[in-house]
């Protein structure tokens, strides 16, 4: 259930409200928006009679959340959720961040040299994995902790924050002490006790959706994560499971209206997952841009050749700043900004375009 208060409630009536869901055994949950105060019920499932706080002070109406997903949907909350991972990288809004980088730290040099070439292409965030999970247990499995001190180096020496996944409760704390966002790989999307986890820390998590999930499956493990109390989550798609053998993964472009649709929570695309394909990961991430979504997850080497983990899938460097080039210019056809680079030049807005 979700109480809107009129857009002249005040402060007092906002709290009486709180204090009454709290009488009836719930956690009340308000949030500011723009023009007026909603508070979320939060608690089980059960149908909730709310005709006793519909009649106080300063209410407007009260909703009853009708999809399972409850603190995720636009129900709960119309506005978008903005969510920053550091200043000036900012997800959900008219900017449209790019994270860039290996799909694994391989070394010191391998992992600043990479950061240094997705910054001076454009890139706002330094991707790349210090825990590996990878099909095969015989194949690399990431540096672990040693990795992510490179990480933290490559931030050092560039201004670019860090997205790298944590795979497990055990690690999740250790890589919250080094990522400016935890990435939940396609694999654990459905680990609810990580979910947890994560759900209680105050750190931005970017979470993917499974090789076999659905899109309401998807929202509601981000469920999991807001119930907890961290609404810090940036959902990505990145491909399911199809029936062609010629691709890796069907990378599913309507996921990203859907999804805005249905929640209010912005949603990458990762064309590299995506395809598992080089030279068809420019044109998904075109597409990805031009469909709307609110950022890019795109794997990239200074030598993808050599790459320990997902070099088939990975760009070259020249083909990383050619799709910068090409994402600024589809996404000021719609209204949107391609976040620069931390301390490169903000380039003039054109003028707002509503988005469809
Ligand atoms: C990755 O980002 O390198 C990765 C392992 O992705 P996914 O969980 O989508 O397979
Ligand atoms: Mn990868």
């Amino acid at each position: 259930m979700l109480v809107v208060m009129r857009h002249d409630a005040t402060d007092e009536q906002v709290t009486r409200v709180v204090s009454a869901i709290e009488a009836m055994g719930f956690t009340a949950r308000p949030m500011p928006g723009q023009q007026r105060t909603s508070i979320g019920l939060v608690g089980n499932d059960r149908r909730v009679d709310g005709s006793g706080i519909e009649a106080m002070a300063g209410v407007a109406e009260v909703i009853y959340v009708t999809r399972p997903y409850k603190q995720v949907s636009r129900e709960w909350r119309a506005d978008n959720t903005i969510v920053t991972i550091a200043p000036g990288v900012s997800f959900g809004g008219a900017d449209v961040p790019i994270i860039a980088g290996p799909c694994s730290v391989e070394g010191e040099e391998q992992i600043v040299e990479s950061a240094r070439m997705v910054k001076a292409a454009g890139a706002a965030a330094l991707r790349g994995g210090a825990f590996k999970p990878r099909s095969s247990p015989y194949s690399f499995q990431g540096l672990g902790k040693q990795g992510l001190e490179f990480l933290a180096t490559a931030r050092r020496e560039t201004g670019l924050p860090i997205v790298t996944e944590a795979l497990d409760e055990a690690g999740a704390d250790l890589v919250a002490e080094y990522a400016d966002c935890i990435q939940i790989g396609a694999r654990n999307m459905q680990n609810y006790s990580l979910l947890k986890q994560v759900g209680r820390m105050k750190k931005p998590v970017l979470l993917k959706r499974g090789m076999a999930a659905t899109i309401v499956d998807l929202l509601l493990s981000a469920e999991y994560i807001l119930a907890e109390g961290n609404d810090q989550v940036i959902l990505c798609e990145r491909g399911i499971r199809g029936f062609d053998t010629l691709t890796r993964n069907l990378f599913d472009l309507s996921a990203i209206p859907l999804v805005q649709s249905l929640s209010h929570l912005p949603i990458v695309a990762d064309p590299s997952h995506g395809t598992g394909l080089r030279d068809k990961v420019t044109p998904m991430g075109r597409a990805a841009i031009a469909a709307g979504a609110d950022g890019l997850l795109v794997e990239v080497h200074p030598h993808p050749e050599q790459a320990l983990s997902d070099g088939g899938q990975t760009l070259f460097p020249e083909q990383f700043a050619k799709l910068v080039l090409e994402a600024k210019a589809i996404a000021g056809a719609i209204g949107r900004t391609i976040t620069p680079a931390p301390g490169a030049v903000r380039p003039p807005t054109r003028g707002k375009l509503a988005l469809g």
